[in-house]
């Protein structure tokens, strides 16, 4: 049941709140203890504790703060400045606009991957110094995307402070892995974009390489994902993906590039609101002096004085509070969740069992699984009631196609008895 919040391992839990149910301790010390603020799911007593686990990976990351960067790691993580390096002058007045920004990091492409041939591909190399001069000029440390060994190489001769992946370079191994051999044995942070597809394993092995090479200073950067057709987004956010590389590597500090998910000017407040409130741990912004005159995304690029005001318009939400009636209201709140959980399962269970019946009834009547009338009947019932009740036609599409899949299972095991 993958979709079920499972436990912790035990090694997690230790130092942990027992924030079962009858346990004599104040909302407030047991949520005191809990690092995340996260929950194990019900009120089991350790004997009764899930067999499930959460698979945690074992990678040796240092958080942001620790990157030398100066980053000190008391709010968000910015990251802001063109998607390309076009001039020195461009490069530049971009820069100075952000002076008043207090980000962290100066972003520049300067190898561009751009999906056509015959669009700007970036100025190359000599853009290196420019971006450099840039970031001198305002103080901040500057970081650009490599692609392979060569602009590893020529990024550390101009002393780039931090390397990124992009996305077309993730979801190829062959190329993680030449930019993690160029880099061994450098210490030197490098931020990993997801694959362009939704794919967490390729994100995680790109990880793992730099990983494997001895870098530590590793972050990622969640910039959507791409999808054939029309969608809302430019890269489609899929937040569950990024949520589930946190919860496999809670010490890796996760970046929302909302110019990229996006991919207009008018949804990087949102998006950037979304992420705050998804508890990632910082933002990379793409800003131009003349966005409208920007030789790539230009679309998705605001000038630093609406980023200015993007960021003011920001509201930053803590992850605790010291409000011990928030925590008890909370509690309550989350024990009808526990409960109603419970009875959403005994319900599946117990529709399988019906599904097995159903199973039977065709094995004797030698009559196929799949019924295409039924199912349409069912998908279209069902998306109308959820209608009624407040759901949306995504969530319940989604859930039927997983409670349709696992009632085929139930039945091709009778079929097959
Ligand atoms: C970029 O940051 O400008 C860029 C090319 O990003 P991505 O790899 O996410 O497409
Ligand atoms: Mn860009």
């Amino acid at each position: 049941m993958p979709c079920l919040p499972r436990e912790l391992p035990v090694h997690k839990l230790q130092g942990m709140p027992c924030l079962f149910v009858g346990v004599n301790r104040s909302p407030i010390e047991r949520h005191a203890l809990s690092p995340t603020g996260s929950y194990p799911f019900t009120n089991r007593n350790k004997s009764q504790k899930s067999k499930r686990k959460i698979e945690i990976m074992e990678l040796d990351i240092k958080g942001a703060k620790d990157w030398g960067i100066g980053y000190k790691g008391d709010l968000p993580l910015l990251i802001a400045g063109p998607c390309s390096v076009e001039t020195p002058e461009q490069t530049m007045e971009s820069a100075m606009g952000l002076k008043g920004l207090g980000m962290h990091l100066l972003r520049g492409g300067i190898w561009k991957p751009r999906t056509r041939p015959n669009s700007f591909e970036g100025v190359g190399s000599m853009g290196l110094p420019w971006l450099k001069d840039a970031g001198r000029a305002i103080g901040v440390p500057v970081t650009t995307e490599v692609a392979n060994a060569k602009h590893v190489y020529e990024a550390l001769r101009s002393q780039i402070d931090v390397l990124w992946i992009g996305a077309r370079t993730t979801v190829n191994p062959f190329a993680v892995q030449e930019i993690a051999d160029a880099l061994r044995g450098i210490d030197i942070p490098v931020m990993v974009k997801n694959p362009i597809n939704p794919d967490l394993g390729l994100w995680m092995g790109a990880l793992e390489r730099l990983n494997k090479v001895g870098i530590t200073k590793i972050g990622a950067i969640h910039r959507g994902f791409s999808a054939y057709g029309e969608t809302k987004y430019r890269n489609r956010p899929q937040w569950e993906i990024p949520i589930e590389l946190k919860r496999k590597l809670p010490q890796l500090p996760i970046v929302v590039d909302p110019s990229h998910i996006g991919g207009t000017r008018e949804m990087i407040q949102p998006l950037s609101q979304k992420a705050l409130d998804l508890a990632f741990d910082g933002l990379m912004i793409e800003s131009h002096c003349n966005p409208d005159k920007a030789l790539s995304d230009a679309k998705q690029q605001v000038t630093p004085a609406r980023l200015i005001e993007i960021k003011t318009d920001l509201i930053l939400r803590q992850n605790s509070t010291s409000d011990a009636g928030f925590y008890t209201q909370l509690e309550k709140l989350r024990a009808s969740i526990d409960s109603l959980d419970t009875q959403l399962i005994e319900l599946l269970g117990q529709r399988m069992q019906v599904a097995e019946r159903i199973g039977q009834c065709k094995k004797e009547n030698n009559i196929t699984i799949l019924q295409q009338a039924r199912w349409d009947e069912i998908s279209i019932q069902r998306t109308e009631a959820g209608e009624k009740v407040g759901l949306s036609d995504e969530f319940v599409v989604g859930l039927y196609n997983s409670i349709h899949k696992e009632s085929i299972r139930h039945q091709t095991k009778v079929m097959n008895e």
